[in-house]
Formats: structure tokens, C-alpha cells, sequence
């Protein structure tokens, strides 16, 4: 499951249609400071963390608008970027969740062919357990858990209560439940890029 996703083109343009309608419904609300008509001002995201084939054909562009009235920028949840993370929020979600079970000679694959770094993925590790866990958006979503949700074994324990009919799906849904945090300023630029 790992290495097909993060390998997967069309997995990746499916997550852009996602995306797509994600900022349609934000263009429709309008501004959400001064209630003006939003207009495209998309920019280029340069995400790591695949192969060469992805770096050259992948939709990368995050989508964003930019207010006729205050000329306030609103930028659209995303299940492709966390933030404004180096990695798309998959990588990251995938190989945090998939990490205890790394051997070392994975981790130097990953290294070797993701450009993830084994302080990478301890990184990403912290900052599930650390301070995802403390962010306003997990205290009010763990609430929809029952049982709660084993946090020491975040992000595998999260992605394991989302059921569909196969595995990308399953991670589909999960993507879907983290994109608020994929607006700017929710997660801070210092927490485990
Ligand atoms: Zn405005």
C-alpha cells in the first residue's frame, strides 16, 4: 500500500479533483472577511517526497483566491498538502502511520528514493504525538471517536477507523477529516516538516 500510493499518478490526480471541489465550495462562500467575490490566485507547490515521474507530471498547483473587495487571500482546504509542509499530507500520514513497522533497509529506500530522511520520519513522528494532539482541531475531532482514539499509536490508530471499500479509500476519508489543517496558519511552519 505504501510504496503504490506514494508511487501513483493517478491516485495523486484523484486527490487534485478532491481538492478541486474543495475550492469551489470555498469560491462559492465568497470572502470570508467582507463577503466580496473570491478570485483565482493559484500558485505552484514544489511537494517532495516521490518519484521522478510524479516531480514532472503531478498536479501541483495549490489552489487559493484572492478577494476583489479587501484583497484578502483565501486559501481552500487541501487533501494534498498539509500546510505549507514540504511533503504532501499523504507522505507524511502514510509513512508516520506505517513507521514502527520500518526496517533500517526501508528507511534507507525511503531515503534513497523519497528523499526522507529517518530524522524525517522521527520528526513527523513527534509531531503526531506531540502536537497534533494539542492543536485545537484534534481536541474538537477526537470527540467523533468512539472508542477514543490510542493517541501514543497515532497516525496508524486515526487512519484504522476509516473503513472503504479498499485501502486508498481508507485513506481518502482520513485525508479528508485532516484537510482543515491544511489551510496556512492552522499548523505553525516549526513542527516537524
Ligand atoms: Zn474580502
Amino acid at each position: 500500500m505504501t510504496s503504490h500510493a506514494l508511487q501513483n499518478l493517478s491516485f495523486f490526480r484523484f486527490l487534485s479533483i478532491i481538492d478541486s471541489d474543495l475550492a469551489s465550495r470555498a469560491r462559492l462562500q465568497g470572502c470570508s472577511f467582507c463577503g466580496g467575490v473570491l478570485h483565482s490566485a493559484c500558485y505552484p507547490r514544489k511537494p517532495r517526497g516521490w518519484s521522478v515521474e510524479l516531480e514532472t507530471t503531478a498536479p501541483t498547483i495549490r489552489q487559493s483566491f484572492c478577494c476583489d473587495i479587501c484583497r484578502r487571500r483565501t486559501t481552500p482546504e487541501s487533501v494534498r498538502f498539509l500546510g505549507r509542509r514540504v511533503y504532501p499530507g499523504f507522505v507524511i500520514l502514510l509513512l508516520s502511520a506505517m513507521q514502527s513497522g520500518f526496517t533500517d533497509t526501508l528507511i534507507d529506500e525511503l531515503q534513497l528514493h523519497l528523499g526522507v530522511a529517518r530524522r524525517t520520519l522521527q520528526r513527523w513522528r513527534h509531531w503526531w504525538r506531540e502536537i497534533f494532539v494539542a492543536t485545537p482541531f484534534w481536541n474538537l475531532g477526537r470527540g467523533c471517536f468512539i472508542p477514543p482514539i490510542e493517541q501514543a499509536a497515532l497516525p496508524m490508530s486515526l487512519l484504522d477507523r476509516f473503513s472503504g471499500r479498499d485501502a486508498q479509500s481508507q485513506l481518502v476519508r482520513c485525508l479528508q477529516f485532516l484537510a482543515p489543517l491544511s489551510r496556512p496558519g492552522v499548523i505553525t511552519l516549526n513542527d516537524g516538516r
